[in-house]
């Protein structure tokens, strides 16, 4: 079944469109991939889906037509966004970043049993929940950063460079984290990265943007076993 459905979406920051014409699916239950050189126009991509810079096209989600709701309604209807850059509060501690994300979800038993959840997915999370975010390494802020946008009870998590800035090791951490949340708990990915090797060994689908337009797509075994692709496409 398919959760997000994009068709003709423009979207820019002034006059002139990044995105000219994008048309992509994110199916229930997948992890899908959106790749692309830098300035391709990832960021914008998901910027337009969560209401964060006006957009023209269909952005259809969960049954819904996004284009008269505002941010806070798309995170209520359960499109949660995770910044690149994490974005994630140095001066307040791990407990309060995540109850800063639970503002969707309702009673305080719940946001409760929500934190458990996730503390026990992310066990490092646990043991640092009274140390202030500011503190954290990388690799634990992007934890935080997912963690805290789980709290919102999403359907579909959109992730931005989850990988920048950090040590290969962490990076490959990171990513059988969303194998994990994918396959135990049913998370719906949509995954902006540059570094397209990896990305595509945990994706299940993928698309390429070049300059603000899709160019490839496919499944993300066939792209990641296609020599050409990789090399006119992905830069491997
Ligand atoms: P990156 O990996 O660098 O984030 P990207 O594929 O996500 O690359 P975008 O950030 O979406 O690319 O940028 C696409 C284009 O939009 C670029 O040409 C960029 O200069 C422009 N752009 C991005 N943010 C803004 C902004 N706030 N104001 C004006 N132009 C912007």
């Amino acid at each position: 079944m398919t959760i997000l459905t994009v068709q003709g979406l423009h979207a820019g920051y002034g006059v002139a469109d990044v995105l000219r014409n994008i048309d992509f699916a994110v199916e229930r239950g997948t992890i899908v991939a959106l790749l692309g050189a830098n300035g391709a126009g990832k960021t914008t991509t998901l910027r337009a889906l969560s209401g964060l810079i006006p957009s023209r096209g269909v952005i259809k989600f969960a049954g819904t037509d996004l284009r008269q709701c505002s941010a806070a309604r798309r995170v209520e209807l359960g499109l949660a966004h995770v910044p690149q850059g994490r974005g994630t509060f140095a001066e307040f501690t791990v407990e309060e970043n995540l109850a800063a994300g639970a503002y969707t979800a309702g009673s305080k038993r719940q946001i409760a049993q929500d934190m458990e959840r996730w503390y026990e997915a992310f066990p490092r999370l646990a043991e640092r929940r009274r140390q202030l975010a500011g503190s954290l390494s990388g690799g634990e802020q992007q934890m935080l950063a997912l963690a805290r946008a789980l709290m919102s009870r999403p359907k579909l998590l959109l992730c931005d460079e989850p990988s920048l800035g950090l040590a290969p090791a962490i990076t490959q951490e990171i990513f059988e984290i969303f194998r994990q949340l994918n396959q135990e708990h049913g998370m719906t990915l949509l995954i902006v990265e540059q570094n397209a090797d990896l990305t595509l060994q945990f994706a299940d689908t993928a698309y390429v943007m070049e300059a603000g337009e899709i160019t490839l797509n496919g499944k993300a075994s066939d792209l990641l076993s296609d020599e050409a692709v990789q090399q006119s496409y992905l830069g491997v």
